[in-house]
C-alpha cells in the first residue's frame, strides 16, 4: 500500500540520536534548547518552546494566554480535532469558524461576520486558532487585523505548515498572531516521531508555556513567592502538565530540519505533477494560492459524484483496493460526538459539511517517487472512467 504520507528517516538522522543515546543525558539536556532556537530562527521567530505533541503544544499555548472557564475559542471545523480539543482541555467553550471553500481554511469573510455579531451579544472568543489547511497559509494579515480590532489573541495551528510562507514571511513568524504551534508527527514536514513547538515573539508567553510544559514549575529565583533556601528548591507556581521533549527527539529534529527546505521542495514538485496529470479528471484540484508558499503537507482532490458515476466512498475503496492509501482529511470536527453532545450538528458548517463529502486526500511525501505518483494517477484516472452508477447508460 502506498501511503497518503510517511517519514523520511537517513542515516545521519539515525546516528544523530545514537550520539544522545550515548551522551550522559537523553531527556534535559543541551539538545531541545538547540533545537528550540533553530526552529525558531528558521521562522524568524524570537522564543520556541518544544513540547512532547503538537496537541501538547496547542494546549499550552492556550493555557499561556490564559484561557479558561468562562472564556471561547473558535477554530475551523476542517482540522483534526486538537484544534478545538485545546479550548475544551482548558475548561472554555469551542465555537467554529466555516471553511472557504476555495482555500478550505476558515473564511475571513464568515470571520469577520461572526466577530461583529459576538461583539454586539458580547460573546467574543479569547483565541482564535486559525489552521493552516494542507500547508496553505491563512490570509494572516487580515486575520490578524481583525483580532486585534476584537481584542482577540491569535494561535496559529501550522502543524501542516512548517516551510511554508506566507506573503514573504516563513509561517511561524508570528508578525499577525501571538503565537503559532507545529507537530513533529512523522506525517509532518519534519518529525522527532511525537513531538510539538510553540513559537512566538512574545517572551513571557514562551517563558509561561516553558513554565506550564514541566508542571508549572520554576527554578528562577525571580519567578518565586518564597527566597530559594537553597539550590535545591524549586517552585510550583501553577498547575501545568508533563509535556516536554526529550534530546532524542530534538536530536532527530535538529538532523532533520536540514533537509526541510529539500522536503518542501519535492512536496512541491509532486503537487505540481498531480495539478497537471489530474486536470483532465472530473476532480475539484487544489485552488492557486497567490502570495503563498504551500508546504504542501496534503494534496486533497473533491470528488465529482456526478461526473464520476460513484460516491466518493466507492471511489475511495477502489483505490485502496488497488494498493492506493487514500485517506479523508478531515471529518468536520463539530460532527464528532464530543462536538454534538455540546449542541453541535449538521448545519452548523454547511462549506466544510460540503468539502467533507467530496474530500479525497492522495499520497504526497518527500520520498514518494515519480513512478509512484504514477500509479496513483492511472488508478485514480481507471477509477473516474470505469462505469459506476451510470454505467450502459
Ligand atoms: C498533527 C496535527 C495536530 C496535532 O499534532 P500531534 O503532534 O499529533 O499532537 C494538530 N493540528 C493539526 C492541524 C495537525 O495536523
Amino acid at each position: 500500500m502506498i501511503p497518503y504520507g510517511r517519514q523520511a528517516i537517513t542515516e545521519a538522522d539515525i546516528a544523530a540520536v545514537v550520539a544522545v543515546l550515548r551522551s550522559d543525558l537523553i531527556t534535559q539536556g543541551p539538545v531541545v534548547p538547540r533545537f528550540e532556537a533553530a526552529v525558531a530562527g528558521y521562522c524568524g521567530a524570537a522564543h520556541g518552546v518544544a513540547v512532547a505533541s503538537g496537541t501538547a503544544a496547542l494546549h499550552l499555548a492556550c493555557l499561556a494566554l490564559g484561557l479558561g472557564p468562562g472564556d471561547r475559542l473558535w477554530t475551523s471545523p476542517i482540522s483534526f480535532v486538537a484544534s478545538a480539543n485545546c479550548g475544551l482541555s482548558c475548561g472554555a467553550e469551542v465555537d467554529f469558524v466555516d471553511i472557504d471553500p476555495a482555500t478550505r481554511n476558515l473564511s475571513v469573510p464568515a470571520l469577520e461576520a461572526k466577530l461583529a455579531d459576538a461583539a454586539r451579544t458580547g460573546r467574543l472568543p479569547k483565541v482564535l486558532v486559525p489552521v493552516h489547511f494542507a500547508g496553505r497559509s491563512c490570509a494572516m494579515a487580515a486575520i490578524g487585523a481583525l483580532a486585534r480590532r476584537h481584542g482577540v489573541r491569535v494561535v496559529e495551528d501550522a502543524c501542516h505548515a512548517l516551510g511554508g510562507r506566507d506573503h514573504g514571511d516563513p509561517v511561524g513568524a508570528c508578525r499577525h498572531s501571538d503565537a503559532a504551534v507545529f507537530s513533529f508527527h512523522p506525517v509532518k514536514s519534519i518529525t522527532t516521531g511525537e513531538g510539538g513547538m510553540i513559537v512566538t515573539n512574545h517572551a513571557a508567553l514562551a517563558g509561561r508555556a516553558a513554565r506550564l510544559r514541566n508542571h508549572g514549575i520554576t527554578r528562577d529565583p525571580a519567578e518565586m513567592a518564597e527566597p530559594a533556601p537553597g539550590p535545591w528548591y524549586y517552585e510550583q507556581r501553577e498547575l501545568g502538565l508533563h509535556a516536554r521533549m526529550t534530546d532524542l527527539q530534538a536530536a532527530l529534529g535538529l538532523s532533520q530540519l536540514t533537509r526541510l527546505d529539500a522536503a518542501i521542495a519535492r512536496r512541491a514538485a509532486l503537487a505540481g505533477r498531480y495539478d497537471r496529470a489530474l486536470a483532465a479528471l472530473p476532480l475539484i484540484r487544489p485552488t492557486p494560492a497567490p502570495g503563498v508558499d504551500s508546504a504542501h503537507h496534503l494534496y486533497v482532490v473533491e470528488v465529482e459524484e456526478d461526473a464520476i458515476g460513484r460516491t466518493r466512498g466507492e471511489v475511495f475503496a477502489a483505490l485502496r483496493d488497488r494498493g492506493i492509501g487514500v485517506n479523508v482529511h478531515y471529518i468536520p470536527i463539530h460532527l464528532q460526538p464530543v462536538y454534538r453532545a455540546r449542541g453541535f450538528g449538521p448545519g452548523a458548517c454547511p462549506a466544510a459539511e460540503a468539502y467533507y463529502r467530496r474530500a479525497l486526500t492522495l499520497p504526497l511525501y518527500p520520498g514518494l517517487g515519480d513512478d509512484e505518483q504514477d500509479q496513483v494517477i492511472a488508478a485514480l484516472a481507471a477509477v473516474c472512467a470505469a462505469p459506476g452508477r451510470h454505467a450502459g447508460g
